[in-house]
């Protein structure tokens, strides 16, 4: 794994994007302003008008995500909010979306409840085949690597090279990393969705999403869409993914290293089966993210006997917490089949958290000994 001295300079810089900003007694942190009106005398000079539009709290946290990102971004009150306005900014009547099959379920439930009914046609391609498949005629192609839950990843540069040939745009969910460890954008993807709600809110508490994209005319479309049909963050909720962002990459440092050591002895653990953890050299998915990714990540995809182990195990495990979703301070785990993703019964994912790992670890053999 390559660590980039650009990445630690821009890690370094995101705890200081106010400063060039601030004078003489302002606040060193974001003001949360939550005023749905502006003074506004006159409509023709610019500022602050009114709070579907813009808002100085949003503005904070896109400041901060675009240098994260390299490039302008554009906030969102969930990450389907801002996939939903990703996609629609790309698709007319008869668009072609090649989207991955094995991806976030709830993208193909909205693809197919509100684009395919407009006459947008899906084709569903399963993440690893990404790179070999079909674009003719697409008008975009949406990638998620790794793919949750399933940790399968694809060359995102190679599936971007093809897909811009074949005249495509090219969406990238970065959910599952956060662009502390992918940075799409620079693997020549257009835009980047993500949920906020994840890693970067990072503490179970803020629903959030961003789109990024370097591509002013695709960026003014996703902007449009957020006014008009008015899919905006709350204040609040911005501050706190302010704050949050601001811990991210020490963060994720923690979670990424105790995963390694965690998927480790998963790894030598006579109970556990179909093990994935991209960072094991002998999972499928360690070549692709050693080159296209600064770590792989805190997921962790497990299987246990059936049902019923996977769930003894969560309940005997002092410190991991039972819920959906992932990316928080604490460590969580649940059985995916619960929600009808394609995998085994008894098949587990783990999103590792910010625990002492050796604390732990013992609590994991706790649960394995059950
Ligand atoms: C959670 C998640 C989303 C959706 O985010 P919300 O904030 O729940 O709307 C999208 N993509 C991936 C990969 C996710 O894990």
């Amino acid at each position: 794994m390559t660590i980039r001295n650009d990445d630690d300079r821009r890690f370094a810089e995101l705890l200081h994007h106010r400063s060039a900003r601030l004078g003489q007694g302002d606040p060193v942190t974001p003001p949360l302003v939550s005023a749905a009106t502006y003074h506004l005398p006159r409509v023709d000079q610019g500022g602050f008008m009114y709070g579907r539009m813009s808002m100085p709290t949003w503005e904070e946290v896109e400041a901060q995500l675009a240098v994260l990102e390299g490039a302008p971004c554009v906030a969102f009150p969930s990450g389907m909010g801002a996939i939903s306005a990703a996609l629609f900014a790309c698709v007319t009547a008869g668009t072609r979306v090649v989207m991955p099959s094995d991806g976030y379920y709830t993208v193909r439930l909205f693809v197919e409840g509100f684009l395919r009914p407009f006459g947008v046609t899906v084709d569903y391609v399963p993440t690893v085949a990404m790179a070999e498949a079909d674009f003719t005629g697409a008008g975009v192609v949406y990638v998620e690597t790794p793919s949750n839950p399933g940790l399968d990843v694809c060359d995102i540069a190679a599936v971007a090279a093809r897909a811009k040939a074949a005249g495509a745009v090219v969406i990238v969910d970065n959910t599952t990393l956060t662009a502390v460890l992918q940075r799409p954008l620079d693997l020549g993807a257009d835009l980047v969705v993500a949920a906020d709600t994840k890693a970067p809110g990072g503490h179970s508490d803020v629903l959030f999403g961003h789109v990024a994209g370097r591509d002013e005319g695709l960026m003014q479309r996703v902007r449009d869409w957020r006014k008009l049909s008015g899919a905006v963050p709350g204040a609040f909720e911005a501050w706190l993914v302010h704050r949050g962002i601001e811990t991210l990459e020490v963060r994720l440092a923690r979670m990424c290293a105790s995963a390694q050591v965690v998927a480790e002895r998963l790894a030598a653990h006579p109970r556990v089966r179909g093990l994935r953890y991209p960072g094991l050299a002998t999972d499928p998915s360690h070549a692709v993210m050693a080159r296209q990714a600064r770590g792989f990540g805190f997921l962790i995809g497990m299987e246990l006997e059936g049902e019923a182990e996977a769930e003894r195990f969560l309940e005997a495990c002092p410190f991991i917490a039972r819920t959906t979703s992932f990316g928080s301070t604490h460590t969580a785990g649940e059985r995916r089949a619960r929600w009808g993703d394609a995998v085994a019964p008894g098949f587990l994912r783990l999103s590792i958290g910010v625990e002492p790992v050796e604390a732990l670890w013992a609590g994991i053999a706790e649960g394995l000994a059950a």
